[in-house]
C-alpha cells in the first residue's frame, strides 16, 4: 500500500482511550470505531451500532496516528495500539491503513474483533488476508459455543466466527480468546466445556480469558432511551468464575507475556 495513499484513508471513529490495559498486551492507545451488526445483550458499547451517529467523528489514518504516537512513550515493551469497536473490520479499510503506516514504524497492532463479517460480508472476507498481514494479535471474542444460545444472546450466527478462530490457527496469527461470562446466557456448564476443548484445538492461543459480566454499560442504553436487555442480572459470583477458569483450564494458556513478540 502506497505510504501517502493510506494516510489520506478515512474512518468513523467513535472514541479514543489514550491508556487502555486491557484491550491488549502492556499500555495501548485504543481506537473505538463506529459500526456493530452484532446485537450483544450485556453490550456496554451500545451507541456504537449504527453505522453512522452524531457522537463519531470522520478522521484521517494519519490523524489518528499522530494522536496514537503522542502516547508513544508511555506504551514500554509490549504497548502499541488497538483497534477496537463497534465491529472495527466493518471498517476494513482504514484498519489496514493504520496498521500498516503502525507497522513500518516498529508499532504494535492488536485488532479486537467479534469477527461477525468473516464470510457474512462479501468486502471483509476477501480483503482479511491483507489486514492480517500487519495485524500482531487477534482479540477474539467468543460469546458462546451454542448455536442456539449465541443467536439469542447476539442475534447473530456463531459458525462463521468459529471458522475465523480457525483461520487464523491455520495462518499463525497470535490471539487472545476472551469470553464473557453472563449468568443465565453464557454460562452454562455443557457450553464452557465445549468452548474450552473447541480453544485447546487452535494454535497460537496466547491467552484464554474470562471477562465477568458487568452493568457498567447499562446507563448508556438508557441514554439512548432502549431498554436494557439484562435488567436485573448480576454479575458473576467469584464461584461462577472460577468454575469457568476449570472447566475452560483458562490457566494454561497465562504464558502470552513471554511469546507476545
Ligand atoms: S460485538 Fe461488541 S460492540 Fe458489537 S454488540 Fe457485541 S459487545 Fe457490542
Amino acid at each position: 500500500m502506497d505510504i501517502e495513499e493510506a494516510k489520506k484513508v478515512t474512518g468513523l471513529v467513535n472514541a479514543t482511550e489514550t491508556f487502555g490495559t486491557v484491550d491488549g498486551p502492556g499500555v495501548r492507545f485504543v481506537i473505538f470505531m463506529q459500526g456493530c451488526r452484532m446485537r450483544c445483550k450485556y453490550c456496554h458499547n451500545p451507541d456504537t451500532w449504527a453505522m453512522k451517529n452524531d457522537r463519531a467523528v470522520t478522521r484521517t489514518v494519519e490523524d489518528v496516528l499522530e494522536e496514537a504516537r503522542r502516547f508513544q512513550g508511555f506504551w514500554g515493551e509490549n504497548g502499541g495500539i488497538t483497534i477496537s469497536g463497534g465491529e472495527s473490520m466493518l471498517q476494513i479499510d482504514f484498519v489496514i491503513a493504520l496498521f500498516t503506516l503502525a507497522k513500518r514504524l516498529g508499532i504494535h497492532t492488536t485488532l479486537d474483533t467479534a469477527a461477525q463479517p468473516y464470510k457474512t460480508d462479501p468486502y471483509v472476507t476477501a480483503h482479511i488476508d491483507e489486514l492480517l498481514e500487519v495485524t500482531d494479535l487477534v482479540l477474539l471474542d467468543l460469546k458462546e459455543i451454542n448455536p442456539e444460545r449465541h443467536k439469542e444472546l447476539t442475534g447473530n450466527k456463531n459458525d462463521n466466527i468459529l471458522e475465523f478462530a480457525q483461520y487464523l490457527s491455520e495462518k499463525g496469527v497470535a490471539m487472545w480468546i476472551r469470553h464473557v461470562l453472563v449468568p443465565g446466557e453464557s454460562d452454562f456448564d455443557e457450553d464452557l466445556i465445549q468452548l474450552g476443548r473447541f480453544v485447546k484445538t487452535l494454535k497460537n492461543v496466547l491467552k484464554f480469558e474470562i471477562l465477568p459480566y458487568h452493568t457498567m454499560g447499562e446507563f448508556k442504553w438508557r441514554e439512548l432511551g432502549w431498554k436494557y436487555q439484562l435488567e436485573g442480572v448480576k454479575p458473576p459470583t467469584n464461584a461462577r468464575v472460577h468454575n469457568a477458569e476449570k472447566l475452560m483450564d483458562t490457566e494454561s494458556y497465562q504464558d502470552y507475556l513471554t511469546r507476545i513478540r
